[in-house]
């Protein structure tokens, strides 16, 4: 799958010969400095933009216009601030079926406890912190059972500490769903840590630069960077990036 974007300036190839297949059910995490086209890869994943060359599909099938099934969560919560946490988490379904509203609101307040906001229901957004608010931007893209999960660098913004948390938080709740996610990240440790895979990106154009399997036993806990192993994935990560020139980007 190839992406050129068109422009005034030019044509600019953003994805160049992008092959990859993700197995149901598996976390994927895209690696890789800005500008090496991982939200392109996502955006054309969830059918919001054309592809130039070859062809994504969904579950056998060829994508054609936005996919169904799909939750996505961004580095910038898109939570309104005049709604209650509760009523941002149940948007979603204001376009849905609206037979399916009871069951969705119990789902929200199962969701709501899932990721450690029970209780947090009728607060405002900007009552909450940045982790508590991606907290509940990732209630809202599973309010619906997506079978696919999109993330674009959902815990960028947040600190350190912050971030480790919802890494273990994301794991335990991925742990329960098993649902299939597409992780967008440019921090090496973040993609170890969650990935079953990591798809290593360079740019100009926009490819992949390796794939690499990550053998961790799970859960993890944070114990495991310290590891021999989680190095050496790092380590070999961090000479893909110095090789291409990129250097490290976490
Ligand atoms: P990343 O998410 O890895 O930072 P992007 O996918 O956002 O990278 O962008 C990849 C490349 O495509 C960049 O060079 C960017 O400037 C370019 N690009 C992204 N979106 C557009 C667009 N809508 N029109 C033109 N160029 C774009
Ligand atoms: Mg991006």
């Amino acid at each position: 799958m190839g992406k050129t974007y068109h422009s005034m300036n030019g044509d600019l190839t953003a994805l160049q010969d992008i092959n990859l297949s993700i197995r149901e059910g598996e976390f994927v995490s895209l690696l890789g400095p800005s500008g090496c086209g991982k939200s392109t890869v996502l955006r054309c994943l969830a059918g919001l933009e054309d592809i130039s060359t070859g062809d994504v599909q969904v579950k056998g099938k060829p994508l054609a216009g936005p996919a169904e099934g799909l939750g996505i969560v961004f580095q910038r919560d898109v939570l309104l601030d005049w709604r209650t946490v509760f009523d941002n988490i149940m948007l979603p379904s204001e376009f849905g079926d609206r037979s399916r509203v009871a069951g969705l609101r119990s789902k929200a307040m199962h969701l709501l406890q899932m990721v450690g906001l029970g209780g947090y229901q009728d607060r405002y957004p900007w009552e909450l912190s940045g982790g508590m608010r991606q907290r509940a931007a990732i209630c809202r893209a599973l309010l619906d059972d997506p079978s696919l999960l999109l993330m674009d660098e959902p815990f960028g913004a947040l600190d350190e500490f912050t971030r480790d948390q919802l890494n273990l938080d994301l794991q335990r709740i991925w742990g329960e769903i098993r649902n299939t996610v597409l992780f967008i990240t440019h921090s090496i440790p973040e993609a170890i840590l969650l990935s079953d895979r990591v798809v290593v990106m360079a740019r100009n154009p926009g490819r992949i630069a390796e794939i690499i399997d990550i053998d961790l036993p799970r859960p993890r806990t944070m114990a495991v960077r310290e590891t021999p192993k989680f190095a050496e994935y790092s380590a070999h990560i961090r000479s893909i990036f110095e090789h291409l020139g990129t250097g490290a980007t976490a």
